[in-house]
């Protein structure tokens, strides 16, 4: 679905697809769990959704002449890590714009863990005082500008890579990746379970999953707190996305299963819950989720396998997002473990 479009290689190729043995069983047996494990995709700063994402703009900041990649997220940001490494790896120069999202008061939360790292990668890292929005925000737009004013040439890339016109394609590919290692495997996945924010991870595997039917069966857990927002901005990008790749049908609404129920208390707190399934998936499967964004669909798959949500005999793959640079951020929730 993606021959016509540029990608410059990011990951290291196809992410591994592991089985949750352990998970599963504790959870009844019933449902076969497995992880595909986009946060170990690339050597690039410890790698995540993001980067398959990139792979299909930085053709269009290489073609522009850009010099400098302008983002922004919240301070504990995934994305604006993973952007910073690209630049460093391209030898491009990084402008984060790093708001207060979350309002957490950990002693190090603006000195470790992903800020930690986009600083230490060279990136320019500017802190602003301004609430979570996954829109377009003004704090971005003065960002572009002050670049520009300094003779750079800036490239505008939207929080979390997604309403860009290219951001949904990534995930396409994700879904054409999933049927191939489904072939090898000889798995075919009921359902696809994956965290949703800024929405261009959901859109992209809509549309490259309703190319055999399996739209409806992407479960998307919000974890934005925002979800009227999320769900408007996935079906755009999704729709968006279709047209670019000929896809030959319309993305609806029927299509999109978006999950409210996990995000509570608000985006970027975890809740006994989310603690819990982080706690859960780490003791029996080695496999570390934070309290941000991945934990939030841990616990909701988790929940869904435990209230008998998937029929017996479901294959469940959990899309495992990356993200676990943020939970050194939250030191003393986890001070005991
Ligand atoms: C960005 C991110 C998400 C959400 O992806 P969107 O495309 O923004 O919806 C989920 N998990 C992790 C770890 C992320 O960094």
């Amino acid at each position: 679905m993606l021959q016509k479009f540029e990608r410059y290689p990011l990951t290291f190729g196809p992410s591994p697809i592991e089985k949750l043995d352990r998970l599963s069983a504790h959870l009844g047996g019933d449902v076969s769990l497995f992880a595909k494990r986009e946060d170990c995709n690339s050597g690039l700063a410890f790698g995540g959704n993001k980067l398959r994402k990139l792979e299909y703009i930085i053709p269009d900041a290489l073609s522009q002449g850009a010099d400098t990649l302008v983002t922004i997220g919240g301070v504990q940001s995934n994305h604006t890590r993973q952007v910073a490494a690209v630049a460093a790896k391209l030898g491009m120069k990084c402008r984060l714009v790093q708001e207060s999202w979350v309002p957490y008061s950990d002693a190090v939360y603006d000195r470790v863990g992903n800020i930690l790292m986009s600083r230490v990668m060279g990136a320019e890292v500017e802190l602003v005082d301004e609430g979570f929005d996954i829109g377009i925000r003004a704090s971005w737009e003065a960002a572009l500008e002050d670049i520009k004013d300094r003779g750079g040439k800036p490239y505008a890339i939207p929080a979390g890579a997604s309403v860009h016109k290219y951001g949904g394609l990534g995930f396409v590919g994700f879904a054409e990746e999933v049927r191939a290692q489904e072939a090898e495997l000889g798995v075919h996945f009921d359902y696809v379970v994956v965290c949703t924010v800024t929405g261009s991870t959901h859109a992209g595997m809509l549309v490259g999953f309703a190319k055999d039917g399996r739209a409806s069966r992407v479960i998307g857990v919000d974890a934005s707190g925002t979800p009227a927002q999320t769900r408007a901005q996935v079906m755009s990008i999704a729709q968006n996305t279709a047209a670019l790749v000929e896809l030959g049908r319309e993305i609806t609404e029927a299509d999109l299963t978006l999950l409210e129920d996990y995000a509570y208390p608000a985006y970027g707190l975890p809740s006994a819950e989310t603690n819990e399934a982080i706690r859960l998936s780490a003791r029996l499967e080695g496999m570390m989720t934070d309290p941000v964004y991945e934990g939030k669909s841990m616990q909701g798959m988790i929940d869904l396998v435990r209230k008998g949500y998937f029929p017996k005999g479901s294959n469940v793959l959990y899309a495992h997002l990356g993200g676990v640079p943020a939970i050194n951020a939250y030191s003393y929730i986890y001070r005991n473990g």
